[in-house]
């Protein structure tokens, strides 16, 4: 059986060469993303670019996810080999200017408010929060912060400031031009970054237009957790961000807060990204820990529909065994998986997101729940899903069928936005006009990929082609003669 767990990969530098993204995608990365945190605009569609032509050379459908920055605020670069910051040093806090650089005595940061925005006794973490910096007094144009936690720090570390100071508002006017540019190069997602609120998403939305690229929103904030059903409502996808939500929430929470998130996002027929950290190590080391093995392990019992490798593909050592390692691991973990106790525990909590939907969601959800439990009793040996948005094919996924599940759909797109959802096997079939076409080449795609043979059953969901407001509302038992 194929891994069923998606991979996310961010490119970078150590990943972004034609050669390097071929191995990858053969390695397992079912989705690239493209961090526009870390540098221009141009970069990132030169990337776009690039991903799609080693998809199509190496024949598979790969997603493509623009994670757009957000209101994080960046120091200036340090030096390319790091420093160490001591603890019980003292160093100041400057606004970056065009030419700053930060480096062990000063802190540039990019943000013209910053010094508004802390006061003596304020906490500032740098990075993912393991570098922690008190703030002593702020002076005209720098402040003083003793360094209470110290640490090596590279790159562009992001700065934190406690949350009831910063005036964080997503997507910012920054964030709206990139998303311009990245769905004009034709991204298939996009990544919300520190997201508080349903209305942030839907200003994303909004600005991407009807045909925009599916929106993830990256659950980073407690504001977001704490509002996690209507976020997640409001969006495509969603993100556990453990780096980010890790430094503005007590760290113990987020293994809780990332099993509520992932079961709300299931819920709702949602892929979720359990991202970061995950084996943070192979950035210099051969091999993982035992525990970062084990917490991917856990994250994929948890019900992750895609697992992130974020600077363990863009700037590490060996991108390609760090997706080979993370495969290894989900499928192994997979073999575990209770899929009938998940599937029977969803159909017995019925459908959340039902509640007070439009019709066509209400029958999209109720014939997948049924199509779960026919071809379950039917020991049907697979289930196909024809969907144009792929909301059927999210829809049955939810219910982790063991049997192999295929989403046969006309748009390339589609094909590619489903990478990212558990399971699920994209397939691009010619468009057809009536429901008896569809269901007809759909099993005979089955049968040409090897999950359906002559006498076994396929269950096939599907709709009317030409129904004004879509809704899949036909569940066929197919015998294979
Ligand atoms: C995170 O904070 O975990 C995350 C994925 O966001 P980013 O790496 O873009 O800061």
């Amino acid at each position: 059986m194929e891994r069923r767990t998606k991979i996310v990969a961010t490119i970078g530098p150590a990943s972004e060469d034609p050669a390097t993204l071929r191995r990858m995608i053969a390695a397992g990365m079912d989705m690239a993303r493209l961090s526009l945190a870390h540098g221009p605009v141009d970069e990132t569609i030169d990337r776009i670019r690039r991903v799609r032509k080693a998809a199509e050379d190496e024949g598979r459908t790969v997603g493509i996810l623009a994670d757009l920055p957000g209101p994080k605020v960046r120091a200036a670069a340090f030096p390319e080999k790091g420093v160490y910051l001591n603890e019980g040093d003292e160093i100041e806090l400057v606004v970056a200017n065009g030419q700053s650089g930060s480096d062990w005595r000063r802190i540039a940061v990019d943000d013209p408010d910053l010094l508004a925005q802390i006061g003596a006794g304020d906490r500032v973490a740098i990075g993912d929060g393991g570098i922690a910096l008190h703030v002593e007094a702020v002076h005209g144009d720098r402040a003083v912060a003793l360094i209470t936690t110290g640490g090596r720090v590279r790159g562009r570390p992001g700065v934190t400031v406690p949350a009831a100071r910063s005036s964080i508002r997503t997507p910012t006017a920054a964030d709206l031009r990139m998303l311009d540019a990245v769905c004009a190069a034709g991204t298939d997602a996009v990544a919300i970054s520190f997201v508080r609120s349903a209305a942030d998403v839907e200003r994303a939305r909004a600005a991407a237009g009807p045909d925009g690229p599916m929106i993830v929103a990256k659950i980073e904030t407690q504001e977001a957790v704490d509002a996690v059903e209507e976020v997640i409502s409001a969006s495509d996808g969603v993100m556990v961000a453990r780096g980010d939500l890790g430094i503005r929430c007590a760290p113990e929470d987020v293994p809780h807060y990332q099993k509520q998130i992932i079961r709300t996002g299931v819920a709702y027929a949602r892929p979720v990204i359990t991202a970061t950290q995950m084996l943070e190590t192979m950035i210099q080391a051969p091999v993982p820990t035992r525990a970062e093995v084990s917490d991917v392990a856990n994250a994929v019992f948890d019900g992750s529909s895609a697992l992130m490798l974020s600077g363990e593909t863009a700037i590490g050592k060996d991108p390609v065994n760090a997706v080979r390692t993370m495969a290894r691991i989900a499928k192994r973990a997979e073999r575990e998986f209770d899929y009938e106790r998940w599937g029977r525990n969803l159909e017995s909590q019925k459908v959340a997101e039902t509640r007070g939907a439009p019709a066509p969601v209400r029958i999209t959800a109720a014939i997948s729940a049924a199509a779960w439990r026919a071809a379950t009793d039917a020991q049907a040996a697979a289930i196909i899903a024809c969907t144009n948005s792929g909301a059927t094919a999210r829809a049955i996924s939810r219910f982790r069928p063991k049997i192999p599940l295929l989403a046969a759909t006309p748009y390339a797109r589609t094909a590619r936005q489903l990478s990212v959802a558990w399971g699920i096997t994209p397939l691009v079939v010619k468009p057809q006009k009536s429901t008896d076409e569809i269901v007809w080449f759909a099993v005979e795609a089955a049968v040409e990929l090897g999950v359906a043979r002559t006498n076994d059953v396929v269950a096939v969901l599907v709709g009317n082609p030409v129904d004004p407001e879509p809704a899949t509302d036909v569940l066929r038992l197919v015998r294979i003669y």
